[in-house]
């Protein structure tokens, strides 16, 4: 194997590579994408470039090691100010206020790393940008010159969805669409942030039943809010029927999805929303 290739990387077709981690991350030609949690496989590699899928901070877990060493880093306009200053995402959390230190999720807690330019003005050869929104707004997969799709948070595996039955989405309409284009989009093989990289045969599988995990959600909101229900109440449900564990971390990234899916459904015309007794409450239509 090459020297400077991050020497854990795990060969897929032609010169692009799989960092494995908690966040699989990609390596093409000294470009790349998302990093894993640890940089010690970076250190004999000679990377020029860093593209970031969107701006979670176990995305760009060591790219302040990589700006260091002499990479440039690049990430969507939308979220690049979540990898600039992390704090912002807890901050959205908690609508702008400041929350305690006790509800801040380790997701979110992040070394900041500056961006020196967007992926809206990418013009690498190694690589194209696809913008894969709903995850967080700027979220983007990139696909190397080899066929591999890296779509960071955008699609989870079928397998997933037993330890992630509530996948963070700020626009779950958004996230269909995506998925959709993941679906289209012409490659070898398709490399998720979190679980295995798969071939593109089995691509259709996998967004069909993230797809259909997407409307069944929606399908019990319009159900159980037949019988109004605040948006406390709205989060409790779900995160019950998904079958969810009950901590902090996980009660707040809750409170972010449903109240997508609750916005949706309210555009959509399925539900309203009306204040009464100075909550906030939602009802099918
Ligand atoms: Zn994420």
């Amino acid at each position: 194997m090459d020297s400077n290739i991050p020497y854990n990387a795990r060969h897929l077709v032609g010169d692009t590579y799989v960092v494995p981690g908690l966040t699989n991350a990609g390596f093409v030609r000294g470009l790349a994408i998302d990093t894993c949690e640890d940089d010690a496989p970076y250190a004999v590699a000679d990377i020029d470039l860093l593209g970031i899928t969107h701006g979670h901070a176990d995305h760009f877990a060591v790219a302040h090691v990589l700006r260091a060493n002499g990479s440039r880093v690049a990430a969507a306009r939308d979220d690049a100010s979540l990898v600039e200053n992390p704090d912002i995402n807890i901050r959205g959390m908690f609508s702008w206020a400041k929350p305690g230190d006790a509800l801040t999720t380790k997701l979110f807690r992040g070394v900041p790393c500056e961006v020196d330019e967007y992926l809206e003005d990418w013009g690498d050869s190694r690589a194209t940008t696809i913008p894969l929104p709903g995850h967080t707004m700027g979220h983007t997969g990139f696909l190397t010159l080899d066929g591999v799709l890296f779509t960071g948070d955008a699609l989870y595996l079928t397998e997933l969805w037993e330890r992630h039955p509530l996948p963070y989405a700020i626009d779950p309409g958004m996230v269909a669409t995506s998925l959709e284009t993941i679906r289209s989009v012409e490659c070898s093989w398709v490399v998720p942030a979190h679980g295995r990289p798969i071939e593109r045969a089995e691509v259709g599988a996998h967004v069909d039943y993230h797809l259909t995990q997407l409307a069944l959600i929606e399908e019990l909101l319009l159900e159980r809010l037949s019988i109004e229900k605040t948006t406390e109440q709205a989060v409790a449900l779900v995160s019950e029927a998904r079958g969810l564990s009950e901590n902090p971390a996980s009660y707040w990234l809750a409170v972010t999805t449903v109240k997508g899916f609750l916005g949706e459904l309210l555009d959509q015309g399925l539900i309203e929303f009306f204040v009464r007794e100075h909550a906030g409450w939602w009802r099918t239509l």
